[in-house]
């Protein structure tokens, strides 16, 4: 006689039972340890290094132990072991990098260390009492994790070939760096977990860096045959050097350039300032990741992937290099910055670290932040704001007394135009308040640069459209300002004489100010490069060539 239905579930209910009771007893204290080992290097690492890196938001915290729930229903002991090796052998490397240079280490940095292993070798024995903590901090609480994990094993409920399912899973970052043919994409982000970056570094560096190696892919990874030179100067014993990054910020919606609103009214108030010099400038692309691509790399061509992956010129390394210190706040995330030389920076605070501080001030939580920051002789400080980022009528809410354009009742194009002035206006207010407080505080040579990553359209001209991110020239309408005191009268001049001056020349200014040059020889031939939306110009470029009577742009469209 076949069972009745009541007698099937019955049956089922008395199967399962075991198996819940393994998952409660086994599996979830196996998360639960397998989580903390993995995180815990991180605090620890925060701890002995004063350095804030890795931010745990309750959501990556859960992701963490979803992990560990995954990874105990593997049934194979030794695979698991398997994992804690592979982990946590790139996890010591990882936190060796981390103490000697702070930051984090990509794929372009192990393969630059496999070449000079004697070089790394020979450091590391220097300062080995500094650092040998670093292994310690992966290694004990991992190994401690096994001798924890080991009595679970055997009463764990598992799933069979649950262990290619994950296999499968880990396959998702590789397969995409593959279709992408570029890597940049899944660079380590200095507020990601180690763990996570260590994934993302490893894929990339056997998925893209390596095979780029073996298979000598010219069209793939053009190298320069001009490569720019470093003349190292000598640096200023004193010096403050500010970049303010804005976001979305186009000269053209401000009155300090001649726009009909006041929208500017603060920074228009410095015209008359000697210190203070201003111009009409052209960014390194039309979004927000392909100028920093550019720009903190010091890239002049944005085709020369070599140039990136190289970063002999990336600014924070420059910086760093010549004795200053090098401070990275931003009211954005970090992701932004992949591949843009973050592991040179000495204290960072992004969006991930200040959520709370951002949501209270918005932009104005720099002032803030810098009181927080001592400062020593040689600075380097960027602010990346977030003030003119749409939707524009979301970042001046704890200032709404400078909204002076209405924004109720309007068609959309009215609407977004004077919700975006209304934010520029905030923008200048939160400038202004910048230059006055560095002004105010530091004593020694000091040089406020001021640009935003790329302008944006407000459905005005010939194009009528809103936005960036399209290739088009008036899509890269930035300021470029300078507020400098007790500095090198000579950049102050260099700048006021520039016609149309472009990110790349800005940083060269930059440099000047650190004491350093860097000398492309493509740049002499007055022919700058705006990016299109995507890396290394697969959404196409710009060119810009600039003569004595006029600046050229010609579209280059990808494809
Ligand atoms: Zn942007």
């Amino acid at each position: 006689m076949p069972p009745t239905i009541s007698e099937s579930l019955e049956r089922a209910r008395l199967a399962a039972l075991p198996w819940l009771r393994r998952l409660l007893v086994a599996n979830l204290p196996f998360a639960l340890i397998l989580a903390a080992a993995l995180i815990l290097p991180d605090f620890v690492m925060d701890a002995a290094s004063g350095a804030r890196r890795a931010v745990y938001t309750p959501d990556i915290v859960l992701y963490f132990l979803l992990f560990g729930v995954c990874v105990s229903f593997v049934a194979a002991p030794r695979l698991i072991a398997g994992l804690l090796i592979v982990l946590g052998a790139f996890e010591i490397l990882h936190f060796c990098y981390m103490a000697y240079f702070g930051g984090v280490i990509d794929a372009n940095l192990i393969l630059h260390g496999l070449v000079e292993m004697e070089d790394v070798a020979l450091g590391a024995a220097g300062v080995l009492s500094y650092v040998y903590y670093a292994p310690l901090v992966v290694i004990l609480p991992y190994a401690a994790a096994w001798l924890l994990l080991r009595p679970l094993l055997p009463s764990r409920a598992v799933i069979p070939r649950w262990s290619l399912a994950l296999l499968l899973a880990a396959t998702a970052v590789p397969v995409q760096i593959v279709r992408d043919g570029s890597a940049i994409r899944y660079y380590p982000v200095d507020t990601l977990p180690s763990a996570a970056n260590a994934y993302l570094t490893f894929s990339t560096l056997f998925f893209d860096r390596l095979p780029g190696l073996v298979i000598a892919d010219a069209a793939k990874h053009a190298a320069d045959p001009h490569p720019p030179r470093i003349v190292r100067n000598t640096p200023p014993a004193k010096a403050t050097i500010v970049i303010v990054m804005n976001e979305s910020l186009t000269s053209d919606h401000m009155s300090l350039f001649g726009y009909g609103r006041d929208t500017t009214p603060r920074l228009a108030a410095l015209r008359g300032d000697p210190a203070f010099v201003y111009r009409r400038g052209i960014s390194a692309g039309v979004g927000t990741r392909s100028t920093f691509h550019s720009f903190w790399n010091e890239v002049h061509d944005p085709r020369d992937e070599e140039a990136f992956v190289e970063q002999r010129s990336n600014l924070f390394r420059l910086a760093r290099e010549s004795g200053f210190r090098t401070i990275f706040l931003s009211a954005q995330r970090a992701n932004l910055m992949r591949g843009n030389g973050l592991q040179y920076v000495d204290v960072l605070h992004t969006l991930e670290s200040e959520e709370s501080r951002y949501e209270r001030l918005h932009d104005e939580m720099f002032l803030e932040l810098l009181r927080e920051i001592p400062l020593e002789d040689r600075n380097l400080i960027v602010v990346q704001f977030r003030s003119a980022h749409s939707p524009y009528a979301d970042n001046y809410t704890p200032r709404i007394e400078l909204a002076t354009f209405p924004t109720q009742g309007l068609d959309y194009r009215r609407f977004q135009q004077n919700s975006y002035d209304n934010a520029v206006r905030y923008n200048d207010l939160v400038m202004s308040e910048l230059i006055d407080y560095f002004r105010k505080t530091v004593a020694g040579p000091l040089y406020v640069f001021l640009t935003s990553d790329h302008g944006q359209l407000l459905g005005e001209g010939k194009h009528q459209r809103i936005g960036h991110g399209m290739l088009l020239p008036e899509v890269a309408h930035v300021p470029i300002m300078l507020y400098s005191q007790n500095g090198d009268p000579a950049i102050a001049a260099a700048l006021r004489q520039m016609k149309d001056p472009t990110h790349y020349e800005l940083t060269g200014l930059i440099d000047r100010a650190m004491g350093i040059e860097v000398r492309d020889p493509d740049a002499d031939s007055g022919v700058f490069y705006i990016n299109g939306y995507a890396y290394n110009a697969r959404a196409g470029y710009i060119t810009v060539k600039k003569s004595e009577r006029h600046t050229r742009f010609t579209r280059h469209p990808a494809g």
